[in-house]
């Protein structure tokens, strides 16, 4: 059990999810940094409705977890991990199943999906101007988490310092940010942003 004086704000963020839509039966998952080398992530399979401090379970960015608890870190983990390493300034992670992102992630073709000339990508931390483009990297779906993880790192660094998070397709997004109100932020902006780009495609010849 993690208890950060803004761990309310992270399970308030989760539970809003689900009246929202982007986070149907018991999907998605989330984290929070607690310290340089360790963070905490939801359990496996947690009721995202009635999610408490309980269900928040501490770990080092290696991995290793207190395993005399019943409860299990989300089977998704690993991509949590693998942020936090690869990004000392990453604070939380946030990883939803929302309609917009898994239709798009279905029909766009192509490993990427360029966003540019929206004013709200002033939304992402550093943006100040709508003549940017914000990389969002589209993965290929894979049960082996750990390997899913490797190729996410890649196309991270291959997409360069504008990017806010990536698709997996046909399952959601991830989003990540310096504070849990940032990676919020950074979800809301993600949400709008799809939903145009998925409305926009409709107009296209
Ligand atoms: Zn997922």
């Amino acid at each position: 059990v993690v208890l950060r004086n803004d761990t309310e704000q992270l399970l308030a963020r989760a539970r809003s999810y689900i009246g929202r839509g982007w986070s149907p039966a018991t999907s998605g998952n989330y984290s929070v940094r607690t310290a340089a080398d360790a963070c905490a992530v939801t359990a496996s399979g947690s009721d995202k409705a009635a999610l408490t401090p309980a269900d928040l379970l501490a770990l080092t960015l290696d991995g290793n977890y207190d395993r005399s608890n019943a409860k299990r870190p989300s089977a998704e983990t690993e991509l949590h991990l693998m942020l936090y390493r690869r990004d000392p300034a990453i604070g939380a992670v946030l990883h939803t199943h929302s309609p917009a992102g898994t239709v798009l992630s279905r029909v766009h073709r192509g490993d990427s999906l360029e966003l540019s000339d929206y004013e709200l990508l002033k939304a992402f931390s550093g943006v100040d101007t709508h003549a940017v483009t914000v990389t969002v990297p589209i993965l290929a779906n894979d049960q082996d988490v750990a390997r899913l993880a490797r190729a996410a790192d890649d196309a991270l660094a291959a997409a360069g310092e504008r990017c806010y998070g990536f698709l997996i397709r046909g399952h959601g997004l991830y989003a990540w940010g310096a504070t849990i109100s940032d990676a919020a932020r950074h979800v809301d902006a993600f949400e709008y942003l799809l939903r145009c780009e998925l409305e926009s495609m409709r107009y296209r010849r």
